[in-house]
């Protein structure tokens, strides 16, 4: 398949400013030069602890953030490009589900308002009438009944309120849903069921995700490839099974390490990393990693690894691969 998103060497820095004339006095590095591609129809799992860069990633290329440097190439077109009018079209191809459904929606506005309201703003109904039509219609393949219409956010649960932000982003017919820990915030008996939803849209409607989450086990069911970030960068990106089964980097390592496994002939030993992740203002020398990384060696901390492909699609940035 061909590719629908290409991120090139993105970076995205925030000012930190200081004293009386909030001068800039340094940059936090939450993006910091990554590169990866999404095809048409897959979902690629973006996975890191939190404060890595997932969701700054995702804003950036939505341009809801402006990056720093980069390119985002959607549909053959470099977003950073595109003026307000274009801009706004392609939004309508590239839409957003949050972490929290209930801070993402507005309180005082009715579930049938919620869900067409990017229906009015693109234009993609006649009249009140037929926008309620496709609301009604879109809160079906979601789950949700038409009694749900007139209410609002409060009366629903967590899986239901994200079920109605699923069902605002998908509206529009959008051809890329980025979806932002779309179940962290819920209870686990219920993830399971937003993410069997998320895949069967998938299929009904041809969708192409971005899939954030901070937890492997969350995207072991639902990607087919998948990217592992570490304080702004991506150490790991390959094939779902492949990192499953194969992953190159220590980081990869340890997060998968920390999956609970049921069947104990499987069991492995659980690699505890020390310390926090480091600030993302002044991120370590070398390899990021190397502060907490339990392989580190000479040239981790002084030589920082490129990041690139050791097997059929199977990327990564250490240097223990190389020796
Ligand atoms: Fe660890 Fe060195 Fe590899 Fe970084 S480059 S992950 S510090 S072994
Ligand atoms: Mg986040």
């Amino acid at each position: 398949a061909e590719n629908l998103l290409e991120v090139k060497n993105l970076k995205k820095y925030f000012p930190v400013k200081a004293g009386v004339f909030k001068r800039t006095v340094a940059h936090v590095k939450a993006v910091d030069d990554i590169s990866f591609a999404v095809e048409e129809g897959e979902t690629l799992g973006l996975v890191g602890e939190s404060g890595c860069g997932k969701s700054t990633t995702g804003r950036t290329i939505l341009r809801l953030l402006e990056a720093t440097e980069g390119k985002v190439i959607f549909d053959g077109k470099n977003v950073m490009d595109l003026d307000k009018k274009e801009m706004r079209a392609i939004r309508r191809d590239m839409q957003i589900i949050f972490q929290d459904p209930y801070a993402s929606l507005n309180p005082r506005m009715t579930v049938a308002d919620i869900v067409g309201e990017p229906l009015d703003i693109h234009n993609l109904a006649k009249n009140k009438q037929e926008r309620n039509e496709k609301v009604k219609e879109i809160l079906e393949n979601v789950g949700l009944g038409e009694e749900y219409m007139n209410r609002y956010p409060h009366e629903f649960s967590g899986g239901q309120r994200q079920r109605i932000g699923v069902a605002r982003a998908l509206a529009v017919d959008p051809k890329l849903i980025i979806a932002d820990e779309p179940v962290s915030a819920l209870d686990v008996s219920v993830q399971a069921q937003v993410v069997n939803l998320l895949q069967d849209l998938q299929k009904e409607y041809g969708l192409t995700y971005l899939f954030i989450a901070h937890d492997l086990s969350v995207v072991k069911h639902i990607s087919d490839r998948v990217a592992v970030m570490y304080l702004g960068k991506i150490v790991e990106l390959t094939d779902k099974k492949e990192l499953f089964k194969n992953p190159m980097h220590p980081y990869t390592q340890s997060l998968l390490s920390a999956i609970p496994e049921a069947d104990p002939k499987k069991k492995k030993d659980r690699i505890v990393l020390e310390g926090d992740v480091p600030s993302p203002v002044d991120p370590p020398s070398g390899c990021r990693f190397h502060p907490r990384c339990p392989k580190a060696f000479e040239p981790c901390p002084v030589k920082e690894p490129e990041f690139k492909e050791y097997g059929d699609g199977h990327f990564a940035a250490c240097h223990l691969l190389d020796k």
